[in-house]
C-alpha cells in the first residue's frame, strides 16, 4: 500500500468495497493535532474536578465550534501501539504493534499513505514514536523516540533516520518548535492539492518539563484532588489489587514517583517531602505532578490557538477538518495512579474533538462508542476515499455530521493490553466496555510479547457498573445481582475476539487459564 499510485487508487476505487464513503462533499483539508498522554480530565471542554483551576480555551474553542466525542477509546492504552492503530485502523495483533518494542511493518496499511495516494499533500511534524522511519508523508520532521522538551534533535525527510550521538539540537521548546514547523510548512506550500497535516506533540508526556514561561503558572493554586485518589482497593480482584502495592505506578504510599519529584532528575525542580507523613507526601506529590503536567498542557493549548488563528487568517477555517486528540488518556491521580495502560476510564478514554464548519454541528457532542481504530477510516471518509477492508475500524463521519449513531453502530469496544508487567508492572488483560458496563479479564501472562516480563500473575475478573459507579471504585464481579450481566458480557467478549480475529489459538498457556477461570 505504501507505493500505491494514483492510477492504482482509481482501480481500487472502482473495484473494492467502500465503507461509508461519500462523494457529494468537496474534500476538506485535514489538520490532525495529537497530544501525548492528554487526559480528558485536563481539557476544560470535557469538564472535570480540575476545571475550576485549569482551562484550555483554545481546545475548548474547537469543541464550541465542532463536536466533542465523549466515548472515544484507545484499544491498547499505550503510546506506540495506539499510534500504530491510528495509522492503520487495526488492532495491534493485526498490525504487529502490540507493545512499545514492536516495529510497524513498512508495508502496513497507513492512512497518511492512502491520503497521499488519493491526492492529498501530507506532512508530519513532531512525535512519531514508531521504530521505523516515517512513511506515507510528502514531508516529515520528527524528533526521534520521546524527544526532549528543551532543545530537541529533529530529523527530517531526506536525512538518514538513525540515532547518533552529539547531533545538532534545535534551541527552543518542543511544543512551540513543532508548531512553528507546521505553520511554516503551511505558509510556504505551493501545491493546489488539499493538505493533510499531522501535528503530533510530545507534551504532556512525562517527565514533565514545562516551558519557561509557565514555570510559575498555578504556583499559588491548590489543585483539587480526584475522589479516587484515596480509593480503598479491597473491592478489587487479586489480579489488579496486588499490583500497585509496592511499585512505581501509584502515587502513594509506594511511589517511586516520590523519588522522582524529590530528586534533581526533574528539570522542573524537585520538591522537599522530608518530615511529611504518608498522606501529606501523597498530597505533595499529587500537587507537584498535576502542576507540571498542566503547565505542559498549557503550552499545547496555546499552540493549538496559534494553528486556529493561522487557519482564520489564511481563510482556511471553513474548509479544514481540525481534529484534536491524544494517543491515549492518562491517570492524573485517579486510583492513586499516574501513567496509563489499564483499561480503567482515565487511561482508556481519549479526547476527540473535531471541527468542520457547515459539516459538523457547532457545540455538539456524542456518546457513541468509538475507538482509535476508527480514526483512519473517518479521515479517509472525509477525503472521499475508500476504506480498505483490512482496516478493522469504521468511519464515524456520519456521527460527527449528524450526532446520531447508524443503526448498525457498535455497542461495545474491545480492549487488550499486552505488555505484561513491563515498566509499571501492569498485568496483561483484555476486556469489553458497553454503554453501561465494563468487564475485564486479567489473564496475567506475557505470552512472549516483546518487552513483557515472563512472570505469571494471579488471573481474575472485574466488573464495573459505570452508571452507578462512573469512577470505577466498586468491582461488582462477585455480586449475584450482576450474574446475568456478566454472562452476557462474557459472550460479547468472545464475539468481539472472534470479530477482530484475536483468537489466542497460539497461546496454550492462556487457553489453560481461560479454561480454569472463565466461569
Ligand atoms: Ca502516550
Amino acid at each position: 500500500m505504501r507505493f500505491l499510485t494514483f492510477l492504482s487508487l482509481i482501480v481500487l476505487l472502482n473495484s473494492c468495497e467502500t465503507k461509508a464513503t461519500k462523494t457529494e462533499h468537496s474534500r476538506p483539508n485535514i489538520v490532525f493535532i495529537m497530544a501525548d498522554d492528554h487526559a480528558t480530565n485536563a481539557i476544560s471542554a470535557y469538564g472535570s474536578h480540575l476545571t475550576t483551576v485549569f482551562k484550555t480555551p483554545n481546545i475548548d474553542r474547537l469543541a464550541k465550534e465542532g463536536m466533542r466525542m465523549d466515548r472515544t477509546y484507545c484499544v491498547n492504552a499505550i503510546c506506540t501501539p495506539s499510534r500504530a492503530s491510528i495509522l492503520t485502523g487495526q488492532y495491534g495483533h493485526t498490525n504487529g504493534v502490540k507493545t512499545l518494542s514492536d516495529a510497524i511493518p513498512p508495508d502496513a496499511v497507513n492512512v497518511a499513505d492512502l491520503l497521499r495516494a488519493g491526492g492529498y499533500e501530507t506532512a508530519l511534524f513532531g512525535k512519531w514514536h514508531l521504530k521505523t522511519e516515517p512513511f506515507g508523508f510528502d514531508y516529515w520532521k520528527v524528533a526521534q523516540g520521546q524527544g526532549s522538551y528543551y532543545n530537541p534533535v529533529f530529523k527530517e525527510i531526506g536525512i538518514p533516520y538513525i540515532v547518533k550521538k552529539d547531533e545538532q539540537k534545535t534551541m527552543g521548546y518542543y511544543t512551540d518548535l513543532v508548531t512553528d514547523y507546521a505553520l511554516d510548512w503551511l505558509i510556504k506550500r505551493k501545491s493546489d492539492k488539499p493538505f493533510a497535516l499531522f501535528l503530533h506533540h510530545k507534551a504532556p508526556h512525562g517527565r514533565w518539563e514545562p516551558a519557561k514561561r509557565h514555570l510559575d503558572f498555578l504556583s499559588n493554586v491548590e489543585i483539587p484532588e480526584p475522589a479516587s485518589l484515596w480509593e480503598d482497593f479491597s473491592h478489587r480482584s487479586e489480579a489488579s489489587r496486588t499490583f500497585g502495592t509496592s511499585i512505581s505506578h501509584r502515587l502513594a504510599p509506594r511511589r517511586n514517583m516520590i523519588d522522582d519529584v524529590s530528586s534533581k532528575k526533574w528539570n522542573a525542580g524537585p520538591i522537599d517531602i522530608s518530615g511529611l507523613n504518608e498522606k501529606e507526601q501523597t498530597q505533595a506529590v499529587y500537587q507537584k505532578y498535576l502542576k507540571d503536567y498542566l503547565r505542559c498542557v498549557k503550552a499545547v493549548d496555546e499552540n493549538v490557538g496559534r494553528v486556529l488563528d493561522y487557519l482564520d487568517q489564511a481563510g482556511l477555517t471553513e474548509n479544514t477538518l481540525v481534529v484534536y486528540t491524544s494517543d491515549q488518556g492518562m491517570f492524573l491521580g485517579e486510583h492513586d495512579y499516574f501513567d496509563k495502560r489499564w483499561i480503567f476510564e482515565e487511561a482508556f478514554r481519549m479526547p476527540f474533538i473535531a471541527r468542520l464548519p457547515g459539516e459538523i454541528p457547532a457545540g455538539s457532542n456524542t456518546q457513541a462508542l468509538c475507538a482509535n481504530i476508527d480514526f483512519a477510516p473517518t479521515l479517509l471518509s472525509f477525503a472521499n476515499l475508500p476504506v480498505p477492508d483490512v482496516m478493522q475500524g469504521k468511519s464515524f463521519r456520519d456521527i460527527l455530521e449528524t450526532g446520531k449513531k447508524p443503526d448498525d453502530w457498535r455497542t461495545s469496544v474491545y480492549y487488550r493490553y499486552w505488555m505484561h508487567l513491563a515498566h509499571h508492572q501492569i498485568p496483561g488483560h483484555y476486556g469489553v466496555r458497553t454503554d453501561r458496563y465494563k468487564l475485564v479479564f486479567f489473564y496475567g501472562l506475557s505470552l512472549g510479547s516483546s518487552g513483557s516480563i515472563d512472570k505469571p500473575t494471579p488471573p481474575g475478573w472485574e466488573l464495573y457498573d459505570l452508571q452507578n459507579d462512573p469512577t470505577e471504585v466498586n468491582n461488582v464481579y462477585n455480586h449475584p445481582e450482576y450474574n446475568e450481566v456478566t454472562k452476557k458480557l462474557k459472550l460479547e467478549l468472545l464475539r468481539l475476539k472472534a470479530e477482530y480475529n484475536d483468537s489466542d489459538d497460539v497461546y496454550p498457556d492462556l487457553q489453560k487459564v481461560v479454561t480454569e477461570y472463565w466461569d
